[in-house]
C-alpha cells in the first residue's frame, strides 16, 4: 500500500517529520498540496506571494522528484472541499496512511476533523513549533505574557535541545514532477528565496555574518541586519528548528544569552511561536476578536480619507510613508517600521487595527495570520501581551531615532532626497510631499480619551 505526505505549510523535504516518517514506514510515498484558489481569493493573497508560493510548491516538485517521490497539486478549490478532494485522492492511488503535521488554526483543526470522519486515514504529527503548544503556567493555563512563556521555553529547549531531521534516501528512480500552474495576478517575488537551498544559505549567511549584532542593529532599517527569512518560514521552506541549530553552531552557547544579538534572535523565533500559543488557547482571536474585550467598544472613528492615504505612504510622516511604500513596492516591511506603522493607524488616525491587519496580509509577501494578528493587537494595545495604551509612538522621534540620517526614508521617498537629516523628520512646505494629515500631539490626547472612555 501507499502512503502520501500531504504538505501544508511546510515546504520543504529536510527536517519534515511527517515526510520521513512516510518513508521510512512504507515502500511506495507520494507527495500531495491542496490548492484552494478560492480560498486564496477570498482572503486575498498578495500577488506577490502567490507568486512566492508556486515558486516554492515547484522547488518541493523538483527535491521530491529527485528521491523518486511523485508530487501532485491538486486544485481544491474552496478550503472546506478539502476533505472530498483528499477522500477521492486516497481512493484513486489506493493510500492507506496519509501523514500531515498539525495546523493550530480553528478552520484547519475543523477540516483535519473532517477529514478523518470522511475516513480519511490521516496520522497527524507535530512539526511547526519549537515547543509543544501545550507548554502552560504553573497553574496549568495557558501564557498570556511573552517574557515568562519564552523563559519557559528556553528551559524546554535547553533540557530537549531539537535535532534536524536528514532528507529521506532516493528510493526509487529520479522522477520529474509537472510545474504547478499560475492560480491567479502574480507578482515577481524573484528576491525572496523560495528554494530550500537557498534559503538554507541565507539562514547560514544570517548566523555566521550578523546574529552576532543583531540586538545592537536589528531596529535600523536603514541597515538591513535582520534574517529576511519570514516569508521563508512562513511557507515552511525552513523549520524552526533548522534555524535553532544553525544558530547554534555559529554561536555556541550565546544563544541562551537573551542579551547576546544570538539569544535575542532566538526571541524573535519565539515570539513567532507565542502568537501560536496566543491564537490557539485564544481562538476569539482568530474570529476577529480583540483579546481584551473591553477594547471592543471603542469607536474608531475609521475615516477612509486617513485610511487611504496611510495606504498610499503619503500621511507626511517620513517613518510612516517610507514603511508603507516599502511595503507596496517590495511585499515586505521591517519590523520596527510594522510597529511604527500600526501604531500610527490605530493611535495617530484612528482606525481600527482590524483594517490595518487586513492590508498587511492582503500585500505582505510573509503574511502569516498568528503572527500579524499578534502585532496588530500589540501595537492597538488590544491584545494579550500589548503596549499599554497610553504609551504610544511618537512618529517623528521613533523616525530619528532609528534612521537618523535618512538612509531608509530617502531610499523609499525620493522627494526628500535633498533634504539634510536634521529637516528630513519633520519636512515643511514642499511642493511634491504632503504635509502631515495629523497633528501628532492634538490626536494623541483622542487615543487616551477613546481608550479611557471605554475601560472597564
Ligand atoms: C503589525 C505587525 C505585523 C506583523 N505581521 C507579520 C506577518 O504577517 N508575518 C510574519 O512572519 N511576521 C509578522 N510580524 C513580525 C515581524 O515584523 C516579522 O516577522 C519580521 O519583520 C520579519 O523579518 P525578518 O525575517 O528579517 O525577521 P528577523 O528579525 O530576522 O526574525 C527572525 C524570525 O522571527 C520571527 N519574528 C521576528 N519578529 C517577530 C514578531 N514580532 N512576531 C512574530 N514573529 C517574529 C519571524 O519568523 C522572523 O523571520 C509582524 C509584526 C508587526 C508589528
Amino acid at each position: 500500500m501507499t502512503a502520501a505526505v500531504w504538505f501544508r505549510n511546510d515546504l520543504r523535504s529536510l527536517d519534515h517529520r511527517a515526510l520521513s516518517a512516510a518513508c521510512a514506514n512504507h515502500r511506495e510515498v507520494r507527495g500531495v498540496y491542496l490548492l484552494c484558489p478560492e480560498q486564496l481569493n477570498e482572503h486575498i493573497i498578495a500577488p506577490i506571494r502567490r507568486h512566492y508560493l508556486r515558486r516554492a510548491l515547484d522547488d518541493l516538485g523538483r527535491q521530491l522528484g529527485e528521491i523518486g517521490i511523485v508530487f501532485d497539486v491538486i486544485d481544491a478549490g474552496h478550503f472546506r472541499d478539502a476533505a472530498d478532494h483528499l477522500s477521492e485522492y486516497c481512493r484513486e492511488h489506493k493510500i492507506d496512511t496519509v501523514y500531515a503535521h498539525n495546523e493550530w488554526l480553528l478552520d484547519e483543526i475543523r477540516r483535519d476533523k473532517d477529514c478523518i470522519a470522511n475516513g480519511i486515514p490521516l496520522t497527524l504529527l507535530d512539526d511547526s513549533l519549537l515547543s509543544p503548544l501545550t507548554i502552560a503556567k504553573g497553574d496549568g493555563g495557558p501564557y498570556k505574557v511573552f517574557t515568562p512563556f519564552s523563559r519557559r521555553c528556553r528551559d524546554h529547549l535547553a533540557a530537549n535541545f531539537p535535532t534536524c531531521l536528514r532528507r529521506p534516501q532516493r528510493r526509487a528512480k529520479a522522477v520529474q514532477n509537472a510545474p504547478c500552474p499560475s492560480f491567479g495576478p502574480e507578482r515577481d517575488s524573484d528576491a525572496w528565496p523560495a528554494s530550500q537551498d537557498a534559503a538554507l544559505e541565507q539562514l547560514r549567511d544570517f548566523c555566521a555574518e550578523r546574529a552576532e549584532d543583531y540586538r545592537a542593529a536589528r531596529d535600523f532599517p536603514g541597515l538591513d541586519n535582520t534574517s529576511r527569512l519570514s516569508a521563508a518560514l512562513s511557507l515552511g521552506i525552513l523549520s524552526p528548528r533548522q534555524c535553532l541549530a544553525r544558530l547554534q553552531q555559529e554561536c555556541g552557547e550565546a544563544i541562551w544569552d537573551s542579551n547576546s544579538g544570538a539569544g535575542t534572535w532566538l526571541n524573535e523565533l519565539l515570539w513567532r511561536e507565542f502568537y501560536r500559543h496566543v491564537a490557539y488557547h485564544f481562538p476569539k482571536v482568530v474570529r476577529g476578536r480583540a483579546f481584551q474585550a473591553y477594547t471592543e467598544r471603542i469607536p474608531w472613528p475609521n475615516d477612509q480619507a486617513l485610511f487611504k492615504a496611510w495606504q498610499d505612504g503619503r500621511t507626511g510622516y517620513p517613518i510612516v510613508d517610507a514603511a508603507m511604500r516599502q511595503l507596496n513596492t517590495t511585499g515586505w516591511m521591517h519590523n520596527r517600521l510594522r510597529m511604527i506603522a500600526a501604531s500610527f493607524l490605530c493611535k495617530d488616525l484612528h482606525i481600527d487595527w482590524r483594517w490595518g491587519e487586513r492590508y498587511f496580509l492582503e500585500n505582505l509577501i510573509d503574511a502569516d495570520f498568528c503572527s500579524n494578528n499578534g502585532g496588530w493587537q500589540w501595537a492597538a494595545s488590544t491584545g494579550t501581551d500589548a503596549a499599554p495604551y497610553f504609551r504610544i509612538f511618537n512618529p517623528t522621534t521613533q523616525g530619528q531615532r532609528f534612521d537618523p540620517e535618512g538612509e531608509f526614508i530617502k531610499r523609499y521617498i525620493p522627494e526628500l532626497k535633498n533634504l539634510a537629516a536634521k529637516a528630513l523628520h519633520q519636512p515643511r512646505e514642499l511642493s511634491n510631499y504632503p504635509a502631515p494629515i495629523v497633528d501628532h500631539q492634538k490626536v494623541r490626547h483622542i487615543t487616551l480619551a477613546l481608550f479611557k472612555d471605554v475601560r472597564d
